[in-house]
């Protein structure tokens, strides 16, 4: 019986310790595997430049416009041109919001009153759409109900499209 005794223990033992083994090439495939795709993403895809939104390759990046996802034309772009880039694409981010918060209107009020005029005119169109339905659900029945001018700026301007 001892001898039995000792065989079971034994193989418990070997079981916890293949499991534990198994576990630890489990984790490190799937993790070698996770760095193998980023470095055939970063390698194949390119990065992806906020600005154009084009993905370019990696030699079209250089240090700093890596972090900040900026290609090496579009950091040429004089600053005025880049700050439209970007406060357009803030605009439309609330727009794809589910909600409009004061903190946004605050600064729709700011971009409102810019240079630019087209950002100027979405900023205020937005902030308008705010004041009638904050909140993104069923924005566009509401609208069409109410606001059928506000309706129609949003699809001139395209920002309409975040809806669909
Ligand atoms: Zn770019």
């Amino acid at each position: 019986m001892q001898t039995y005794h000792d065989i079971l223990i034994l193989n418990l033992t070997l079981c916890l310790l293949m499991e534990s083994w198994f576990k630890r090439v489990i984790k490190l495939f799937c993790r070698s595997g996770g760095i193998f795709f980023m470095l055939a993403a970063g390698k194949n895809m390119g990065h992806y430049c906020r600005l154009c939104g084009r993905t370019r390759p990696n030699e079209r990046f250089s240090g700093n416009g890596h972090r900040i996802h900026v290609c090496n034309d579009c950091a040429k772009m004089p600053k005025a041109d880049r700050e439209a880039i970007e406060q357009e694409e803030e605009i439309f981010g609330f727009m794809r919001q589910s909600h409009i918060s004061d903190k946004n209107i605050a600064r729709l009020r700011v971009l409102s009153a810019a240079d630019n005029s087209r950002i100027a005119d979405l900023a205020s169109l937005v902030l308008d759409v705010a004041k009638v339905k904050p909140y993104k659900k069923r924005r566009l029945k509401v609208l069409a109900r109410e606001r059928r001018d506000l309706l129609e700026a949003l699809e001139r301007t395209g920002l309409i499209h975040v809806h669909q």
